[in-house]
């Protein structure tokens, strides 16, 4: 397995529509399990193939509370597609591996249905809310380019967007 490197906001490659996967390969299996050491490494609860500049829709997520002693629960979702969503909304305050230091709260259906591929290449469907919920639309979202930081008002993505390039030119003049 090899950790990938995550890309940070504002970068063009993170606002691309990822396309889908025709065939569920050996090179599919290796990307996703790629995906979820990055994850797990970050630390981050999901991650989406277009954060790690992998033009495929991909997407893994774990949820499992670990620090409270849960067992890890690793999820795999090839070519996710929502095929419903609640009208009810929810908040949840939201954060981002490619939008470091920020948590903003973000309003979503909150229930949502979705429809993938599994390792094996076979359709599988996902009903949650919650957290589950939120995260499947967040990643779904970077799959279609779309940051959390897009669902906020325009003055207040301008300003973390900001601050991200302060950030990434103070990195740079780094020895
Ligand atoms: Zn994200």
């Amino acid at each position: 397995m090899a950790k990938l490197k995550i890309l940070v906001a504002p970068d063009p490659l993170l606002k691309q529509k990822a396309h889908p996967v025709t065939e569920v390969t050996d090179e599919i299996r290796t990307i996703l399990d790629d995906m979820l050491e990055t994850m797990y490494a970050a630390p981050g609860i999901g991650l989406a193939a277009t954060q790690v500049g992998i033009d495929k829709r991909l997407v893994v997520m774990d949820l499992a509370n670990t620090e409270e002693g849960e067992e890890p629960a690793p999820m795999k979702f090839i070519n996710p597609e929502i095929i419903s969503l609640s009208e009810e909304e929810a908040v949840l305050e939201e954060g981002c591996l490619s939008v470091p230091e920020f948590y903003e709260d973000v309003i979503r259906p909150a229930k949502c249905k979705v429809k993938a591929l599994n390792e094996n290449g076979e359709e599988f469907i996902t009903e949650g809310e919650g957290l589950l919920a939120a995260c499947l639309q967040h990643e779904i979202d970077h799959l279609d380019g779309e940051l959390f930081i897009d669902h906020l008002s325009r003055v207040k993505r301008a300003m973390i967007i900001k601050k991200l390039i302060k950030i990434k030119k103070h990195q740079t003049v780094k020895m």
